[in-house]
């Protein structure tokens, strides 16, 4: 359930109504909005049950909510969600773009394409340094030597790095190196990685299931949101479905969808999403028009050399044609890259 404050309540009836809720022993998670407060109440309902919430001073209405997510819901909050990364928004009225390979493969490559992806206009360096693989037998991922890497790029380009944790243990390292750290499709259900990331001090990115349904990619935002973490990026990476002349299926409607019901930014990964290089810009140019806050792209120096997805890795040529052209329907859709 979900208590709406009227726009002129105090600091003392927000407290109040808080005491109230915390006395009964439920949870309660605060979203300040520019006008009003909105109070989001979390655990056994039947406890309220009879509790006259509505008679507090400066409660204007109690919403029940009948999803299994809330925090992650316009209801709790209506303005859209800006993340701020380090001084670098995601969401609003900004787009932002986070590019790089699909793994950190050496020094040299990284920060190569670290160089190509700055100088095309993006703010984000991806690259993965814990690799989940389909096949054991291919790349791993260079770890915590990978994370080293990360960091020096960003020493040297000043862009924000992005990065994947594929389990609780590695939360603390990936960390200390990231600024955003990133929930890969094949963990998205990871419940326990999910809390951890919850409780983690920085902001996490999160790609949905390549089975997932909207409403479970939600749940997972919730499960991150419930442990205190409330700056959550979704990633939108493509789904599993009979079609195999793309490895994905990019489903921009999702985008569509879970900007409407949720407060989140949603960023769009063509890469994953399509699988084929030629197909990447087309389906950039159509995220931002659907209304994505923004882009995750896989570039390498030399994609016929890279260690993991280079079929769908764009060349930083590609890339800087690719900024061109989203930079044109991003101004059509009245959003500036950030
Ligand atoms: C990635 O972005 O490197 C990645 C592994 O993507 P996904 O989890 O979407 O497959
Ligand atoms: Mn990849």
């Amino acid at each position: 359930m979900i208590i709406v404050m009227q726009p002129l309540a105090s600091d003392a009836d927000i407290n109040r109504v808080v005491e109230k809720i915390t006395g009964l022993g439920l949870k309660v998670h605060l979203s300040e909005g520019r006008y009003r407060t909105i109070i989001g109440v979390i655990g056994d309902k039947k406890v309220i049950n009879g509790f006259p919430v509505e008679a507090l001073p400066g409660v204007e209405k109690v919403v029940p909510v009948t999803e299994s997510y809330k925090l992650v819901s316009r209801e709790f909050k209506h303005e859209g969600s800006v993340i701020d990364v380090g001084g670098v928004p995601v969401g609003g009225e900004s787009l932002v773009v986070m590019a790089g390979p699909c793994a950190v493969e050496s020094r040299d490559q990284l920060l190569e394409a670290a160089r190509a992806v700055k100088d095309c206009g993006a703010q984000f360096l991806r690259g993965g340094a814990y690799k989940p693989r389909t096949s054991p037998y291919s790349f791993q991922g260079l770890e915590e030597k990978g994370l080293e890497m990360l960091a020096e790029a960003r020493e040297k380009t000043g862009l924000k790095i992005v990065t994947e944790v594929v389990d609780t243990q590695s939360v603390p390292a990936v960390s200390a190196y990231a600024d955003v750290l990133q929930v890969g499709a094949r963990n998205m259900q990871n419940y326990q990685l999910l809390k951890a990331v919850g409780k983690a001090e920085k902001p996490v990115l999160l790609k949905r299931g390549m089975a997932a349904t909207i409403n479970e990619w939600l749940n997972a935002a919730e499960y991150i949101m419930n442990e205190g973490n409330y700056n959550v990026i979704m990633c939108e990476r493509g789904i599993r479905t009979f079609e195999d002349y793309t490895r994905n299926t990019l489903d921009l409607s999702a985008v569509a969808a879970v900007k409407s019901i949720s407060h989140l930014p949603v960023i769009v990964d063509p890469s994953h999403g399509t699988g084929v290089g030629k197909l990447v810009q087309p389906m950039a140019r159509a995220a931002v028009a659907v209304g994505a806050d923004g882009l995750m792209v896989e570039v390498h120096p030399n994609p016929a050399e890279a260690l993991s997805d280079g079929k769908q890795s764009l060349t930083p040529a590609n890339f800087a044609g690719l900024m061109r052209e989203v930079a044109g329907i991003a101004a059509l859709m009245g959003r500036r890259l950030a």
